[in-house]
């Protein structure tokens, strides 16, 4: 009977134990996703800061030996790509970079990242001109094949595709979430014209930028 009664115990004590691998397994189970996910931007965010900080060095070098000329800035992308050597992007989460003319004296060419740049104006500026870009392209490239008011159009921003849409032709866009109540994320919006895109409307989750052939650029990434 005692040698029963120890078995019993002994078999309650291997049920908790049971019990509580699970539940920590269960635990595990759950964090991790979101921790893997938390390390890997924080990785990706310390290593896109160091390609940064080694290209910003090599601009400010080539610089201060002979500033840059172009009007592209294709003599600041190539010093950028040569900050490379080894890798195949600047930012390991897929951010676009930028070259920013700031015309100030202590940095007047700076690069910046589209995803870990600290400026979301900034950030939020760059890439609507990038997403304007892309469009203007894509609308004339449509309409060489016949489609003369595409309904939407595939571009890339930060390693990802954006779907920017037509909306209600003529109508003026006036923030990029005008036509999107519930809004969350990255959204643009275009309007065309025979002269390709008239109106453009972009938003991310903190500014928007507007652009018209009229008014130019607008929006609270844009002073007014
Ligand atoms: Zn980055």
């Amino acid at each position: 009977m005692r040698i029963l009664n120890k078995l019993r115990g002994r078999s309650g004590l291997n049920r908790l134990a049971a019990i509580l691998l699970v539940f920590v397994l269960a635990l595990l189970a759950l964090f991790s996703v979101p921790l893997y996910r938390w390390f890997r931007a924080r990785a990706d965010a310390y290593g896109c800061s160091l390609a940064l900080k080694k290209a910003q060095d090599m601009l400010d070098e080539a610089y201060m030996l002979k500033g840059f000329q172009d009007s592209d800035d294709s003599e600041a992308r190539a010093v950028v790509d040569r900050s490379l050597v080894g890798r195949d992007a600047l930012c390991p989460a897929g951010g676009d970079y930028y070259i920013v003319r700031s015309g100030g004296r202590e940095q007047p060419v700076t690069v910046v990242c589209g995803i870990h740049d600290g400026d979301a104006r900034l950030r939020t500026r760059l890439a609507a001109d990038n997403v304007l870009e892309q469009l203007r392209a894509e609308v004339q490239r449509q309409r060489d094949m016949g489609n003369p008011d595409p309904e939407q159009l595939t571009v890339t921003l930060n390693g990802a595709e954006l779907t920017a849409l037509a909306a209600e032709s003529g109508r003026e866009l006036a923030r990029g979430t005008y036509y999107t109540p519930e809004y969350e994320g990255t959204v643009a919006f275009y309007t065309l014209d025979k002269q390709g895109v008239s109106h453009f409307a972009f938003a991310d989750p903190d500014h928007s930028a507007n652009w018209s052939r009229r008014l130019g650029w607008s929006g609270d990434s844009y002073p007014a």
